[in-house]
């Protein structure tokens, strides 16, 4: 880095100390309660994502759009739930069918109709989804879905893209192996083709599937090239690999998913997030023919089980949802005010010809140091900061975003809650110009 970028690097950080506390100071019920909670919980939550420093918000209700923390703060959310609660978070729909089930049981222990009701809904949505099993998390979805094309194929591998992530535990959004399972891994950069054919000429041979995101989500909303994503199709075809679609964010953008806008057909397709109606769930969908080894009448069965696999209260919230509230309308108005929003902030960066940009589709985005927007993963040094500074100014403004700069809508977002969103941002590019483009020598990419 020159002195100049190491310089801004400092001032970044020096601001982002004195945002940190002024929040910290306004908020002492939520810097008690982490307290207590550090006593029983290491590092006070139990989801890394929502790790603050000096300390995370603690929450005491939500009501459409808006959270109120301890401390009786409100913030307008623009992240609804890292994308689960994209129906808001007191729907009225939602919440008659959850109350309505609780007079009739929490939990069974048998099956019901209601994951019926679930299955003939996504069935019904997904053009490439004949069967579905439920599972408690996207995470689970994708562990039982790399189990499942293994016992398919017979083969060993996995191949997944830099920055791709398909749960905690199946993550190349980061570096870190050490809570990676231990499957036999290959990884390739994103929207490479050439990268891609040459792993395939290496190890096509021992590929259980490739497994993808259609945008990279914890990867910062880095859409798949059409072209690309359909090579990878073919491949798969031609070289008897399955081809695995994570939906689980990308599900919102579209109601037959992404797929149907790209135009792929994945054999095995992962959900979860929005089908639960913001209550835990997953699911794996795909062929009849590679779903049906979960058919305990079929030849040599899997024994895929999980107490919380068909929880009637998941499965009534997520097919009131979809039937009522996140219906092709309800998503297609919600992604339409997100992408105003993304091209009114790309549009604002342009003419102040600042290196930034947001990507994303939809009701979904996130914001990089560059003027370009990226094709692969490859974070500049100075995004996490900058990130987290925007972060911090945006909660102390009363706006609730993702710590990694991101946003996910939800139906309860209004135009003028975005508009303002808008000019918040604008107001902080503004007010850290010089800063934002003293990072930029380093800047990957950027014009
Ligand atoms: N896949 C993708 C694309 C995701 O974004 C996530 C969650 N952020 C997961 C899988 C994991 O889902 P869950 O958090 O429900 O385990």
């Amino acid at each position: 880095m020159s002195d100049r970028t190491d310089q801004a690097m400092n001032t970044l950080l020096a601001e982002l100390r004195r945002l940190q506390v002024l929040y910290a100071k306004a908020r002492p019920a939520s810097a008690q309660a982490y307290e207590a909670a550090c006593t029983v919980q290491p590092g006070g939550t139990t989801r890394s994502n929502l790790h603050l420093f000096p300390f995370p918000v603690t929450i005491d209700h939500a009501d459409g759009s808006i959270l109120t923390d301890l401390d009786g703060h409100t913030y307008i959310d623009l992240l609804s739930d890292f994308a689960v609660a994209m129906a808001g978070h007191s729907n009225d729909v939602i919440r008659n069918a959850i109350q309505k089930q609780l007079t009739q049981g929490i939990s069974f222990g048998g099956r019901s109709e209601a994951e019926t009701e679930l299955a003939e809904i996504i069935v019904a949505r997904f053009a490439s989804i004949e069967r579905v099993r439920f599972t408690n998390s996207g995470t689970e979805a994708n562990l039982y879905a790399f189990l499942l094309a293994r016992a398919i194929t017979q083969r060993p591998g996995i191949l997944m893209f830099e920055g791709g992530y398909l749960g905690g535990a199946m993550s190349f959004a980061t570096s870190d192996p050490r809570l990676r399972a231990p499957f036999d891994f290959i990884t390739v950069p994103y929207n490479d083709i050439e990268a891609f054919d040459a792993a395939i000429s290496a190890h096509g041979s021992r590929l259980a599937c490739v497994a993808t995101e259609l945008m990279l989500n914890s990867g910062g909303c880095i859409q798949a090239d059409g072209a690309f994503i359909r090579h990878v199709e073919n491949v798969c075809r031609n070289r008897g690999i399955l081809f695995l679609v994570d939906e689980v964010m990308t599900s919102r953008l579209h109601v037959a998913g992404l797929q149907a806008l790209y135009g792929v057909r994945p054999d095995i397709t992962t959900l979860g997030k929005i089908i639960g109606g913001g209550l835990s769930i997953g699911a794996i969908g795909g062929r009849s023919d590679i779903l049906k080894k979960f058919d305990l009448r079929s030849e040599d069965p899997l024994f895929h089980n999980g107490s919380f696999n068909n929880n009637v209260l998941s499965m009534r919230a997520g097919a009131a949802s979809l039937r009522h509230v996140l219906t092709e309308s309800g998503l297609s108005h919600t992604n339409s005010l997100g992408e105003s929003l993304r091209i009114g902030m790309n549009a604002d960066l342009a003419s102040a010809a600042l290196p930034l940009s947001w990507t994303g589709m939809g009701s979904v985005m996130a914001l990089h140091i560059g003027r370009e927007a990226p094709t692969r993963f490859m974070p500049h040094p100075a995004e996490k900061p900058l990130r987290a500074l925007l972060h911090m100014d945006a909660l102390l403004k009363g706006y609730w975003i993702a710590p990694r700069g991101m946003l996910a809508l939800s139906v309860e977002n209004t135009p003028s809650q975005l508009e303002d969103f808008r000019s918040l941002f604008r107001t902080f590019t503004g007010k850290y110009e010089d800063l934002i483009r003293a990072l930029v020598p380093t800047t990957i990419g950027a014009a």
